[in-house]
């Protein structure tokens, strides 16, 4: 795929971050479960915070293919890298469903501050059915009353603004679901300790508590019980988010193999020199050019304003289960130095099946396809 020059210029600007503050960091990056504020004020400062923003939002207007393209670059190194570079696309999914005041108040955060518009769907009892929360939002003269708790919410200390579903009934008396935007300082939400997990090193992951957290009557997005509509309507992009995690993390833990493998020696030769591990790497890359390929078709339609239908949930389930495989490839080709953290391998391994059930499971991709594929057969 050949670049064009604002894209070069990202990387190239990236390229420069990664050699001189990431990769000196890189040990205690993927060993220290600790958020590194000082990592997202950097990207702030670099204005990476702004790239699909559009430009008369303070943005730079640039594509979704730019931003894949340094997302992943930037999991080829580090996930949490690469999780702070999409910040700046929550510009653009807040500008899609946002009223004027939640973008008045909200998006300044985003492009200036890189703090991310943070979703706490998921509850102790609603994962995979998101409709089965217990979360409750009630109108309260001018204000919403939100009460909940939210579980395995990411990246909270670097968040700015919540999206948060809560079960609401309408005038008529009718249940549903509807989101808010909710200040993440706001009195009434507060944070638990973050869970000590696999893989996603620094993401902070967690709960977080809504207690009668009172929001002004604006906090609420779009009409009352039409949440569910509006996360909907920002999927497209975010699978393809994560599917460009995923090809990240599979290039990251190829490049590491295949170095140490060109190096390696057993029974006299390089390891690279055994015709079973030249088929492995040859499997590997395919693999990856394929879900890339695929990927940067699919991005490319969305840039050119086009649905992508399902093709979302295509890229989602194959990239993710790639990356497993491929990382968990590379780490057998290194032998049990591939099992040391210290060797850098294996958290692209962990970081590959944390993907594999956020933002939907496979197999709720499985369904979202089949769906599809009756729907278009019938
Ligand atoms: C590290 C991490 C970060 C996360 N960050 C966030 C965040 O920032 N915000 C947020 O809101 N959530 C977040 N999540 C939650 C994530 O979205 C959920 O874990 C995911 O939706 C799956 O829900 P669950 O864990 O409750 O699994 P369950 O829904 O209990 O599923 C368990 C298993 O059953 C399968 N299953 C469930 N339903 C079906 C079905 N209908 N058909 C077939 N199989 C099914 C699933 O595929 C899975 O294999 C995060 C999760 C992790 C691990």
């Amino acid at each position: 795929m050949e670049l064009t020059e604002n894209q070069e210029m990202y990387l190239k600007i990236l390229d420069e971050f990664i050699e001189q503050e990431v990769q000196p960091r890189i040990k205690e990056l993927d060993v220290q479960d600790e958020y590194p504020v000082w990592m997202q004020q950097r990207l702030a400062e670099l204005g990476f915070t702004r790239l699909v923003a559009p430009e008369e939002q303070g943005g730079f207007g640039e594509s979704m293919t730019t931003l894949l393209l340094l997302i992943i670059r930037g999991c080829q190194v580090n996930n949490t890298l690469g999780s702070l570079l999409n910040c700046s696309n929550n510009a653009n999914k807040l500008l899609s469903f946002a009223n004027e005041r939640q973008k008045e108040v909200f998006l300044p955060r985003i492009v200036e501050e890189g703090r991310f518009m943070g979703m706490a769907y998921t509850e102790p009892s609603a994962g995979s059915d998101s409709k089965a929360i217990q979360a409750t939002a009630v109108l309260d003269g001018d204000e919403w009353v939100i009460n909940g708790t939210k579980s395995f919410i990411s990246y909270r200390c670097a968040v700015g603004s919540w999206q948060v579903s809560a079960k609401t009934v309408d005038e008529e008396g009718n249940p549903g679901i509807s989101v808010f935007l909710v200040d993440a300082n706001a009195p009434g939400v507060s944070y638990g300790a973050h869970y000590d997990k696999f893989g996603w090193c620094g993401s902070d992951t967690g709960d977080v508590y809504f207690k009668d957290c009172r929001v002004p009557r604006w906090s609420l997005c779009g009409t009352v019980n039409k949440g569910l509509h509006i996360s909907l309507s920002t999927l497209d992009g975010a699978r393809l988010v994560i599917a460009a995690r995923a090809v990240g993390y599979a290039e990251g833990a190829f490049e590491k193999a295949w170095e140490y493998a060109s190096e390696r020696e057993a029974f006299g030769r390089h390891l690279t020199d055994f015709q079973a591990l030249q088929h492995y790497f040859a499997d590997m890359y395919s693999s990856i050019q394929v879900n890339k390929g695929y990927l940067m078709h699919l991005v490319s339609e969305l840039d050119a304003g086009h649905s992508i239908g399902k093709g979302g949930s295509i890229a989602k389930l194959n990239s993710t289960l790639m990356a497993q495989q491929v990382c968990q490839r590379a780490m057998e080709l290194c032998g049990g130095m591939g099992l040391l953290k210290d060797f850098g391998l294996s958290r692209y391994y962990e970081d590959a099946c944390v993907i594999i059930t956020g933002e939907g499971t496979s197999e709720i991709q499985r369904n979202i396809i089949f769906k599809a594929l009756q729907r278009e057969r019938r």
